[in-house]
């Protein structure tokens, strides 16, 4: 994005102004405020926890790079403008430029997550909010209240102190949407739009990036760390004996944000599974997955997607979810990286459930492809989501 401003002009029309603000996506009666035109066009490329300057703003560091464990929810600037900090939603402080460290809550077991912060006038303190309205005051930030504690019908979002920094303001925001997804047991889902709850109505411009056949200690960390890098949810279909055998990366998913469901215990093709291997091959898998993370599983997708009438019976007696896709690009043939991201990219479309494998075999071309995947669906106006979570 270039750090180049453009202002709207006022108008004697109401009417005009009215579009403008409507194309613009600014408050209406606001015709003054400076607006930038490509934000509401194609995503630009921005990096998370990499501040983007205007005007004067100098770049004093980011932490791209750096491995954390919370995203970063928030900044203030020095008094001086020659430093900011960044904030963690667990409170942990980054202080780049003049900006000095006067503590932080990165150390401690929060009810919420911190969500804003604001500095004191003198540059030696600031305040942390988290979404429960909790404020944290650190060096000389006075302690002037708080709502923590209290049950709130929104989220605090934001926390803006006065110029004396003896007064604050903290602004509630809409809730962030459910955790968990809807109940799919017993439903075939191969596109978003048949959620139920029509939570992605038709032509909604999402997707889900599903990987199977894993955990593979050589493929999986690698996927998760675009995946962490990006900032984006993906949906894993486990083997219960890879699982098995290296449960540490099913942590790692479920602690990255990432949906896990069955991918039987061995892959196997269970339109050829009497009734009575249904236990060792399915439940054991299930069972083995919320062992290691506490997450109820509801979803399964076929090996070789192989199903039929009695395969959706019995999942739907377990109350899980048939998951299907309906973008392919045969990413475990290794057609070659490119090839694979033109296949995804060209087959993308409302509701898209791509389906990739992120184990069973050689996968650095899916490792590969995935950040120009992720990047170009992002670019199309798409927003990735999780599906069985
Ligand atoms: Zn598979």
């Amino acid at each position: 994005m270039r750090a180049v401003k453009h202002r709207g002009r006022r108008t004697g029309s109401v009417l005009l102004a009215l579009a403008v603000a409507a194309v613009v996506g600014i408050g209406v009666g606001v015709v003054e405020q400076p607006f930038y035109p490509d934000a509401a066009g194609a995503a630009s490329t921005v990096t998370a926890g990499q501040p983007v300057a205007f005007g004067t703003a100098g770049n004093y560091g980011s932490v791209v790079g750096a491995k954390l464990t919370e995203p970063i929810v928030g900044m203030a600037a020095t008094p001086s403008g020659s430093g900011y900090w960044l904030v963690a939603a667990d409170g942990g402080i980054f202080a780049f430029g003049d900006a000095r460290f006067a503590g932080s809550t990165g150390a401690q077991r929060l009810n919420q997550p911190i969500v804003g912060m604001a500095a004191t006038p003198s540059g030696s303190g600031y305040w942390l909010v988290a979404a429960d309205g909790g404020i944290f005051a650190f060096g000389d930030a006075p302690f002037l209240g708080s709502i923590g504690g209290q049950s709130l019908t929104d989220p605090i979002g934001a926390i803006v102190a006065t110029p004396d920094g003896r007064g604050l303001w903290l602004l509630p925001v809409p809730p962030p949407p459910p955790a968990g997804g809807p109940a799919v047991g017993g439903l075939i889902i191969s596109n978003l739009a048949e959620l139920p709850g029509n939570i992605y109505p038709r032509g909604t411009k999402v997707a889900a990036l599903t990987f199977d056949d894993g955990p593979s200690p050589v493929y999986t960390p690698q996927i998760l760390q675009v995946l962490t890098q990006y900032h984006v949810p993906a949906t894993f279909q486990v083997v219960g004996q890879e699982a098995a055998a290296t449960p540490g990366l099913l942590v790692q998913e479920k602690a990255d944000g990432m949906t896990l469901t069955n991918h039987t215990w061995d892959h196997t093709d269970l339109t050829k599974l009497g009734p009575s291997g249904w236990p060792g091959e399915v439940d054991r898998t299930s069972n083995l997955i919320t062992a290691i993370t506490g997450q109820p599983v509801k979803c399964l997708r076929p090996p070789y997607g192989a199903t039929n009438g009695s395969v959706v019976s019995q999942l739907a007696q377990r109350g899980l979810g048939e998951l299907m896709w309906d973008v392919d690009p045969s990413d475990y043939l290794r057609p070659g990286t490119s090839v694979i991201v033109q296949r995804v990219l060209s087959a993308l479309h409302p509701g898209a459930i791509i389906g990739m494998h992120d184990g069973g075999g050689d996968r650095s071309q899916t490792v590969a492809a995935l950040p120009a995947i992720i990047s170009g669906i992002q670019a199309a106006g798409y927003t990735l989501v999780p599906v069985c979570n």
